[in-house]
């Protein structure tokens, strides 16, 4: 009698887990890999104002087991010579975000716009000297994934983006959208990657407001399309003060229908920091709650392909570094 008691309350337990999605089995060679294998930041803010110092950022990536970082701005001379090979450098965040608020968002679009004017003018040189390797962090849409006073909605196929797709199309580089799913732009960035081959789309947050499904659309439509996992679980809410579950993973794990996705295209998922907005202090808690949270939940092979082999192919990394 009391077995049976405790089977049907054992049940009903493994049931009310089962209902909110996240209940799962941890593989022990997942949850051993995922302490300790190298990962690659494609979502490492370095601003110019107020950003961390470059042997702050050689730290936290020494700490954290991070062996290449970049992907996003600001584009910075001293951490592209701290970090040498495991940069992954990126321009254009400086100048979007210059354009924003000295003109507002109609500025965004003009790409005769004086703050636009230099990068578009040098970007080939940077190209081919290696200083960059695409653009990002470009937010089209943020409204409201983004901090009140920096939001703005523009179409993501405009002509500023296409001369960034034009241009990375030519080195086979990158482009680094922050933007929010909604069907005009599924239709856009179907548009810009079938235009531009070459050039690969790296959504960050793997697009807010997008479920896995719709993810999953645009991965079977186009292989040069790809995201980033970063501000997918609940630290980023709590610094940002909003009273919301993980979007993809919480304490309890990784929400089943995104293991789907990320196990179905191991080959598109990324991990990133993002510690954007004056968040540079808690560098360690956004990767241990990558390490905890999410990596332990997926099949041991896919954990290696998400943490740092995707990168090394779409950013042409050293992997010995
Ligand atoms: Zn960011």
């Amino acid at each position: 009698m009391k077995t049976r008691s405790v089977k049907i309350v054992l049940a009903g337990l493994a049931f009310a887990i089962c209902s909110c999605g996240l209940a799962q089995t941890l593989d022990p060679k997942s949850v051993e890999l995922a302490k300790t294998v190298p990962i690659a930041d494609i979502h490492s803010h370095t601003y110019i104002l107020n950003g961390p110092a470059s042997a702050d950022v050689v730290k936290r990536m020494g700490t954290n087991n991070v062996r290449w970082a970049g992907g996003v701005g600001d584009l910075r001379g001293d951490i592209a010579d701290a970090l040498k090979g495991r940069h992954i450098p990126a321009a254009g965040q400086r100048e979007f975000a210059e354009t924003f608020i000295r003109q507002g968002p109609s500025a965004l679009v003009q790409t005769e716009n004086v703050y636009f004017r230099d990068l578009f003018r040098d970007a080939h040189d940077m190209f081919a000297k290696g200083i960059i390797k695409g653009f990002g962090e470009l937010h089209t849409n943020n409204n409201p994934s983004g901090p009140p006073a920096f939001r703005r909605t523009i179409k993501t196929d405009n002509p500023v983006i296409r001369k960034f797709y034009g241009i990375a199309n030519e080195f086979g580089g990158f482009v680094q959208l922050h933007t929010q799913h909604n069907a005009e732009f599924t239709e856009d960035i179907l548009r810009l990657s079938a235009d531009f081959p070459n050039t690969t789309t790296i959504l960050s947050h793997c697009l807010p407001l997008a479920q896995p499904e719709d993810l999953a659309y645009l991965f079977k439509q186009r292989k040069n399309i790809v995201c980033e996992m970063s501000a997918t679980g609940e630290l980023h809410n709590r610094l940002a003060r909003v009273n919301r579950p993980g979007r993809a993973y919480s304490a309890s794990g990784l929400r089943p229908r995104w293991k789907a996705l990320i196990e179905a295209f191991p080959d598109r998922v990324m991990l990133g920091s993002d510690t954007c907005c004056g968040w540079d202090a808690h560098y360690d808690e956004a990767i241990t709650e990558i390490r905890t949270n999410f990596l332990p939940y997926l099949r041991s092979d896919v954990i290696e392909q998400v943490a740092y082999k995707n990168a090394i192919r779409i950013f042409k990394l050293d992997p010995e570094m």
